[in-house]
């Protein structure tokens, strides 16, 4: 039986990665930092199928030991702190999580056993606000936030354990990927979530930043899934995800509000304070050479993506008010 490590299980991509890894049998370690946190935050994670265990991030022998008792073919390194304007806050925790615990598991990797798999979970961040378009791996590392400075440290120390010590260690360049499982606090399950409020008449408008900012939008099931084929090649190698198409936010409030029979321009205000200081250039990724060696691509679409999103935060907010659903976090279906 295959068995996998995952941190950052109680996140999105935990959740569409221990959907597939149970698909595909797997035994699957989640590594958190509380076991009461993430079980009370994701209720994929109250699944008797995922065994939870508890780590300290910052302390080389806590994840060593971790490593060590399960002994994993493959691990996901998925946890990080997210980015944001909150990403300015804690610089330093960044570097820990999002860099130095890397490191960690490439070290207990190379000593315990230098056959476990690496899947790195890294972002289009490390190519910074003003990059060529579109990107792909071999877009220039020019990182301009703690976030991204801090993945692409990770990255260059596993291009540097997997030419010295020959290690099976790759990061996967993510581009945006959503779902119905993201965070509130992002812009498509604002616009998703507000959609639904205003359609149940729970709210009048959404304030936004900048309507015309574009990003490259993909589903995270799909982006999971690109991870996952990363583990199962003859060679290590580090590959953009994405989908290589830009949306407008105005895009998407325009769909998840049609999705509810709304017209956006009625609800949506450009909220001038929300712009994000320095808006990047078009960040649209190319994802050919994963599609050419992987064989991967999306399977989910951007109109389908936001409706899923949309359908999703109505059933949430008609369970809510009918007093069926414990909380935010109970979205199970996608
Ligand atoms: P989430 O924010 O949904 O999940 C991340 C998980 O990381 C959390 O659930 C948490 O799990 C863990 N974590 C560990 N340390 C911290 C910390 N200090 N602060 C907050 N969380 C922490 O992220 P996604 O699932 O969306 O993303 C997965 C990975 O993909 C991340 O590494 C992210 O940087 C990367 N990525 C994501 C993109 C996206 O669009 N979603 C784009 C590019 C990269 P626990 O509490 O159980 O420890």
């Amino acid at each position: 039986m295959n068995s996998a490590l995952v941190t950052g299980i109680s996140g999105q991509d935990g959740f569409y990665l221990l959907k597939l890894l149970a698909e595909k049998n797997y035994r699957v370690i989640g590594i958190t930092r509380s076991l009461d946190e993430a079980r009370s935050k994701a209720i994929h994670l109250r699944d008797q199928s995922v065994s939870l265990v508890e780590a300290d991030f910052s302390n080389s022998q806590s994840i060593s030991d971790v490593i060590d008792k399960y002994r994993p073919r493959e691990i996901y390194n998925l946890a990080a702190m997210s980015s944001g304007s909150g990403m300015y806050e804690d610089p330093v925790s960044i570097g820990e999580t999002n860099g130095m615990l890397v490191l960690r598991i490439l070290e207990s990797i190379r000593k315990i056993d230098s056959r476990i798999r690496l899947c790195q979970a890294s972002s289009r961040e490390i190519f910074g606000d003003a990059p060529p378009s579109p990107q792909d791996e071999s877009t220039p590392i020019n990182p301009r936030s703690p976030y991204g400075a801090a993945k692409a440290y990770a990255d260059t120390m596993i291009r540097i354990y997997r030419s010295k010590y020959n290690l099976y260690a790759c990061s996967a360049i993510l581009f945006n990927h959503e779902s119905p499982q993201r965070g509130l606090g992002f812009v498509t399950r604002k616009i998703s979530r507000a959609a639904a409020q205003i359609r149940l008449g729970l709210a009048s408008e959404l304030q936004i930043g900048n309507l015309d900012a574009q990003r490259d939008w993909g589903f995270a099931g799909d982006y999971v899934r690109a991870m996952w084929l990363m583990l199962q090649q003859q060679h290590a190698e580090d590959y953009v995800i994405s989908t290589g198409r830009a949306h407008s936010v105005r895009q998407l409030c325009e769909l998840a509000f049609s999705h509810v029979g709304l017209d956006y321009r009625n609800y949506v205000r450009e909220d001038l304070k929300a712009y994000r200081p320095a808006e990047p250039a078009l960040l649209v990724g190319s994802s050919a050479k994963a599609r050419a060696v992987l064989g991967w691509e999306p399977n989910v679409s951007f109109e389908v993506l936001i409706r899923m999103m949309v359908d999703t935060d109505m059933q949430v907010l008609n369970d809510l008010d009918l007093g069926k659903n414990g909380g935010e976090t109970d979205v199970q279906n996608n």
